[in-house]
This record gives C-alpha cells, structure tokens and sequence, in this order.
C-alpha cells in the first residue's frame, strides 16, 4: 500500500484511544509528534497500544509511517528498560494501564521519551548514564573467587528488610528524569546510585569497599548536589526510600569529610615533627 492510499484504522462505532507519539531519528535530530487511533481494549496498557500501532503504523491523517522505537523486554515491572512520559508523567510503559491514564470523552494519551538522557530514537534513550553512576559508587561485591567460600556473615533481619527493598532498584531511570537537579549536560549521579552504594555498603561483604563507595558520592556531581526536592521518591515504581538513603549517604560523606580533615591534620603535624 503506497503513502497516499494508506488507510488511518478509523471506526465510528468502536472506541477508541488516541496515542500522540513522539518521533526523533536520533539526538540532534528535530522532532515531531505522530498521532495515531488504536481501538480501546479494557485492561490494556501502553506497550500493548504500542503494539498494535507497530502492526498497523498509519497515523490518523493516514500516512504511513515507521513504527514507533520503544524499549521494552519482561512487560512486568522488572527490567526498568519502558520508563517514558506519559501524559508529562515519567512512569513505565508496561504497568501504564490505559484505563487509569484515560478520562471520559475521547481520550488522548500522549508518549515521549525521558528527556534527562539522549533520546536513541523516538521513544528510546541512552540510559548510559545511569550504569556510569553505578560504576562510579562500584554497586557491587567484590569476590575473591569463584570456589566455594562457604556461608557469609550473617545479617540482621531489620538490615535484611532495607536491603531486600533497596535490591528491587531496576534502574528505570524515573528518579533521574524527575529529578530537577539533573540535565542533560551534567553529571549529577542521582537517587539511584546513591540508594545502591547505601546498598552495597550495608552489605556485609560489601562494607569492606564502603569507603571507596562513600568517596564515590563525593566530588563534582556528587550527593552534594542532590536539592532535596524529592521528587526520585514520587515516581519509584518500585517504592524505594530514595531520600532516607540519601539522608543516610549524606551523614556518610559528612564522616568521611571529618575523618579525611583529623588525618590531614595529623599528616601535617608528623611533617612538623610533632607527635601526629
Ligand atoms: S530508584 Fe526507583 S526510580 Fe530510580 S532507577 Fe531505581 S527503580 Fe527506577
């Protein structure tokens, strides 16, 4: 079927819900909105809207039209890859259900990508950011090898509770995006990471890294940074205490600081001769 003959999929009787999606080829490119009708089915969410417009990408004025680039893979809240805007909300796209976002009268449901990382393409960005934030806290156990160590050291039950909750992070990106102290342009390594090294630094394995981890917050882009505006906490899908493990990392780097200050002093008194 050629462009001009294309047929938008337009029904009086059924109805309907408009999906308003936002194109772009890549990061410099320009952008635009395609708008597109997917007949209503209760109980759907945007990714099975997405879809079907992928089965049938004819925009409402009738052209035919790349499908839409999204990411997307377990479709159950877990892999954190269809985290977008939608209706100006950041949220993922699989747990969106159609029903919750749209009103009475002709719904309009419109789509766009995160816009605090460079967009791939229409619906997809580069989340490269978020995993540099992870490297730079080292969100992770070291191992001293791969032969049996037997069990590790055991954990507090209210320690396992916290971490278990902090675990459930799928690195969605929804605290970055909503967060007003991060652009494009800047390195602020946001809620998520701070949340992991508290994470790994609760960790009993992991607390022999913590120091490395606590200097990780610290610097340029640091926790610093962070505005307390809380934002991160409101759109978790996950729920996670975003601001208490920023308050807590926070008191952590305050140590550090203080510790960093006593041994610099009594690095200079050594240097003076005198007792350290
Ligand atoms: S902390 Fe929550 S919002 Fe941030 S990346 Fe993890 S799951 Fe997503």
């Amino acid at each position: 079927m050629d462009n001009a003959t294309a047929q938008a999929p337009v029904s009086t009787t059924t109805k309907h819900v408009t999906f308003r999606i936002w194109r772009q080829d890549g990061p410099d490119k320009p952008g635009h909105f395609d708008e597109f009708r997917v007949p209503y089915n209760k109980g759907a969410n945007v990714i099975s809207c997405l879809m079907e417009i992928q089965r049938n990408p004819v925009t409402t004025d009738g052209r035919r039209v790349s499908p839409a680039i999204y990411d997307a893979a377990c479709l159950e809240e877990v892999c954190g890859s269809c985290a977008m805007n939608i209706n100006g909300r950041v949220r993922m796209a699989c747990s969106a259900l159609i029903d919750r976002i749209i009103g009475d009268g002709e719904p309009i449901i419109t789509l766009e990508p995160m816009k605090k990382f460079p967009v791939a393409r229409d619906l997809a960005v580069d989340r490269s950011r978020m995993f540099e934030a992870l490297k730079r806290v080292k969100a992770w156990i070291n191992i001293d090898g791969t032969h049996n160590l037997g069990p590790g050291p055991r954990q507090s039950q209210a320690d396992h509770t916290v971490m278990y909750k902090l675990s459930t992070c799928i690195t969605c990106g929804s605290c970055v995006e909503a967060c007003p102290q991060v652009t494009l342009d800047n390195d602020f390594i946001g809620a998520a990471a701070i949340s992991q090294a508290r994470l790994f630094n609760m960790n009993p394995a992991g607390k022999m890294n913590a120091e490395e981890r606590v200097r990780g917050l610290m610097g340029p882009g640091g926790i610093q940074d962070c505005g307390k505006a809380q934002n991160c906490v409101k759109v978790c899908p996950k729920e996670i205490p975003l601001t208490t493990s920023i308050a807590v990392m926070n008191r952590e780097v305050t140590k550090q600081v203080i510790k960093d200050i006593f041994f610099d002093l009594g690095d200079e008194k050594k240097a003076a001769g005198g007792p350290g």
